[in-house]
């Protein structure tokens, strides 16, 4: 039920409860903290709780409800994952808490700038800033696959717009192009949601570039959760792509993730059997990348036959290419809690 106004939203985040013992402490609003600041002696020592001031400050700027995932932390554990109404999944702390949902402001920035018209996949876990939304293109286009005589002699220019086309074609069809973006590109690169550029700002040629290699090659989409927001050390596990069933993980080190993440990230695969493919920084082009990707899959026994996995890979980049098309699923895209 929607609370009648805003008001009563607002939860008390001074901790009421101390119960089983001084080290779990339990909120009006029911988040439970583990290891937090003990009482001494017999006045318990009022303390505030991490999640009520994160999900007050975000009602306070923001119309749209946030809920948190799970209402247990670990006392120092500051980020906490969130989803909005719109089932986008997100992580959340007291710095970022006024945004709201990082994907629904992200998307509402590019689609006032570009009025561009875009969906979010919702299994996505936005961690920060430079984090790659998976996106889809709902953009009409002309059919790049028209069959009009007239319309075959006119595309022989690449940079149409669709107005050229109207008067003489109705084949118009939704872009449907999935992409890639974090949100900094959104917010300042019109190129990432340029139809007929693909959808790939230059600057991430490369790790897009090795996001889809993965995806034609395995026939599946690389965009799993990573295994949990930390790792034993605090710092996270970030990978450029990731897919569980498969254990397989790659990075392109050209991709914005902190060092100590990606560290983190080769231990954690190394302890749990997930194949880690490293591309190096200066291999950027489409088809080094295939290169490399296969000479390593190879190497770990993961593809037979390397020369003919890279002669399919090659061509069925280029059908996607011109076909629009990576894997989209977004129909299935329902599960919220996938890890
Ligand atoms: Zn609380
Ligand atoms: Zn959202
Ligand atoms: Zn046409
Ligand atoms: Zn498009």
């Amino acid at each position: 039920m929607e609370a009648p106004n805003d008001t009563i939203l607002y939860t008390d985040p001074l901790y009421s409860l101390l119960t089983f013992d001084r080290s779990v402490n339990i909120c009006s609003a029911g988040h439970i903290c583990h290891g937090a600041p003990q009482s001494y002696g017999t006045a318990p020592i009022r303390f505030e709780c991490t999640m009520c001031n994160i999900l007050n400050t975000s009602r306070k700027h923001n119309k749209q409800q946030i809920v948190l995932v799970s209402n247990t932390y670990i006392d120092g554990d500051r980020n906490f994952e969130a989803t909005c109404d719109k089932n986008h999944r997100f992580i959340i702390n007291e710095s970022t808490a006024h945004f709201g949902c990082r994907v629904c402001y992200a998307l509402s920035t590019a689609m006032s700038k570009y009025n561009s018209k875009l969906i979010a996949y919702t299994h996505c876990l936005y961690i920060h800033e430079n984090s790659h939304i998976r996106l889809q293109c709902k953009n009409i286009i002309h059919n790049p696959n028209c069959e009009n005589v007239l319309c075959k002699q006119l595309s022989r220019s690449p940079t149409l717009t669709i107005r050229k086309y109207a008067a003489n074609c109705n084949n118009f069809i939704a872009c449907n192009m999935d992409f890639y973006a974090s949100s900094h590109q959104l917010k300042y690169n019109p190129a990432v949601l340029n139809c007929n550029e693909h959808h790939i700002p230059p600057s991430q040629s490369a790790i897009v570039a090795t996001k889809r290699a993965f995806e034609v090659l395995f026939g599946t989409r690389f965009d799993d959760n990573m295994f949990g927001i930390h790792g034993p050390t605090g710092a996270g596990i970030e990978f450029t792509g990731y897919n569980k069933s498969m254990g397989v993980a790659f990075t392109h080190l050209s991709d914005k993730i902190p060092r100590k993440c990606c560290l983190v990230a080769q231990k954690w695969c190394f302890t749990n059997e997930v194949a880690f493919i490293i591309i190096p920084e200066d291999i950027v082009r489409s088809k080094d990348i295939d290169r490399v990707i296969i000479d390593k899959l190879s190497a770990l026994e993961l593809i037979a036959q390397p020369q003919y996995a890279y002669q399919r890979l090659r061509h069925n980049l280029h059908y996607m290419n011109s076909t629009h098309q990576l894997f989209p699923s977004i129909n299935n895209d329902s599960q919220l809690h996938a890890t």
